[in-house]
């Protein structure tokens, strides 16, 4: 057992210097103090920050981020349905070993940018050509893996997809996704519990839909009705404004509203953009206490819209951020997007502060980690004694932060994000990033250059 003097830590809402905290030999936390213990403490001269939740994430899209920021000759009019089609290809060509090393490279780039816990929303169950692995389980297994390979949080979502779009059957670029009932998607989801419990016990196991649009309604209720105590539920909800346009043409009812009426939606449910909702169904979602899954970078890059979030903060709205399609991997440059989209909009600054609530950088930052902790399903404190160990060691030094006020380095972080702020990471009781950088990067740069030379290879020839 050893005592930890931090010079600061941020600790439920409120900075305290200096922080103490007393591990054991594995990094469980026995005590946290605010004044000098007796005997003698282990010097640590930077500041800790909690651990920032990633609330929804396609580790495989990280493979071809960047590169469908180009139009096609003859097709200049671009939208998010035919960078969809883009992924689709990379989601019906990627093998099994290939997930495992793109997956966990992405968890540790994840990890060195301040991220420790990931909601994985995971669709691509069965092989290429639509059937079932040997093992129904096999793809989910290969995230949890990589996630433990990692040393990072992970709360595998893996979801139910059964449909092209409202009242349309599925497509053939869709049949790794598919289950043909909710029973048959259920019974799978008891199956990749049972194997998180025998072999990969930190893992935990959420359920879902893929979207309003994949699933008929009577199935969407069956499953985000179903009482489950273990991991949160997530969906994908009205993220284009086709998606709420074919859903009011098939069904007479706007996507949330129906939602709010026909499931008993709670701190549970997780909806991921929620871009396109009315005053009413923000009010709605607002009082059911669900979380919003905002995922900004990658709403701009695909072409979203903008969610209304001045109205759904000030009543009390809870969200959190995601790094989705991994076009960007920094939770401080995706907390800052949804206050700067705003400031650009109405010509105003610090849109979210109030009379009570001064610094916009600690509402984001509260914000984040509130709502993200409901999205992965994770305990509601810091650095609680009972818990490993897990926080962002960041360099007081920095040019940044130097002699900056304690108050302001939220902001600092979020409004000036250099990634070599964060010097270490703290994970599960470890220290898992440690001078800027993953400590088993080596291990699997090998694997990962094979996988993305074999995929390079692939996509150029469809
Ligand atoms: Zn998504």
């Amino acid at each position: 057992m050893k005592w930890l003097k931090f010079k600061a830590a941020y600790v439920e809402g409120a900075w305290v210097s200096p922080f103490f905290i007393q591990v054991d030999d594995e990094g469980m936390i026995n005590a946290t103090s605010a004044t000098s213990p007796q005997g003698k403490c282990e010097e640590q001269d930077v500041y800790l920050l909690p651990g920032i939740p990633n609330g929804h994430s396609h580790s495989f899209q990280y493979v071809m981020s960047g590169l469908s920021e180009r139009v096609l000759p003859g097709r200049t009019n671009d939208d998010f349905w035919f960078w969809r089609e883009q992924m689709y290809k990379l989601a019906n060509h990627i093998e099994l070993d290939e997930l495992l090393s793109v997956t966990t490279q992405l968890y540790m780039g994840m990890m060195e940018q301040g991220y420790t816990s990931v909601t994985e929303f995971h669709y691509l169950h069965h092989d290429h050509a639509g059937k079932g692995f040997a093992r129904a389980t096999q793809v989910a297994e290969v995230i949890m893996e990589a996630a433990q390979q990692a040393g990072l949080h992970l709360t595998l979502v893996p979801v139910y997809y059964n449909q092209a779009a409202p009242k349309v059957p599925i497509k053939p670029q869709q049949k790794r996704f598919y289950f043909a009932s909710p029973d048959n998607y259920l019974s799978f989801i008891e199956q990749t519990v049972a194997v998180a419990n025998a072999n990969y016990t930190d893992v935990l196991v959420g359920y879902g839909v893929h979207s309003l649009r994949a699933a008929p309604l009577d199935d969407i209720k069956t499953i985000l009705s179903t009482p489950w105590t273990k991991g949160p539920a997530h969906f994908h909800a009205s993220e284009q404004t086709a998606d709420v346009d074919s859903f009011v043409a098939a069904y007479k009812v706007r996507p949330i509203d129906w939602l709010a009426d026909n499931v008993p939606l709670s701190s549970h449910h997780n909806l991921v953009h929620a871009t396109h909702l009315t005053p009413q169904e923000s009010k709605k979602l607002v009082k059911s206490g669900a979380t919003v899954v905002l995922c900004p970078s990658t709403e701009a890059n695909l072409g979203d819209g903008i969610f209304p979030i001045v109205d759904y903060q000030a009543n009390g709205g809870s969200w959190c951020i995601g790094s989705d399609s991994q076009v960007n991997l920094s939770p401080f440059r995706e907390m800052q997007m949804p206050e700067l989209t705003q400031r650009l909009l109405d010509r105003k600054r610090n849109v979210f502060c109030n009379e009570t609530q001064l610094d916009s950088g600690t509402i984001l930052y509260d914000q984040a980690l509130k709502g993200g902790r409901l999205a992965v399903g994770l305990p509601k404190t810091s650095f609680a004694a009972g818990s490993l160990l897990e926080g962002l060691r960041v360099n007081p030094y920095h040019d940044r932060l130097l002699e900056r006020p304690l108050s302001s380095v939220l902001s600092i972080m979020i409004y000036a994000p250099e990634t070599n702020m964060i010097e270490g990471v703290y994970c599960k009781g470890s220290v898992r990033v440690s001078g800027g950088r993953h400590v088993g990067r080596s291990g699997n740069q090998e694997a990962y250059m094979r996988a993305t030379k074999r995929l390079m290879q692939a996509l150029a020839t469809l």
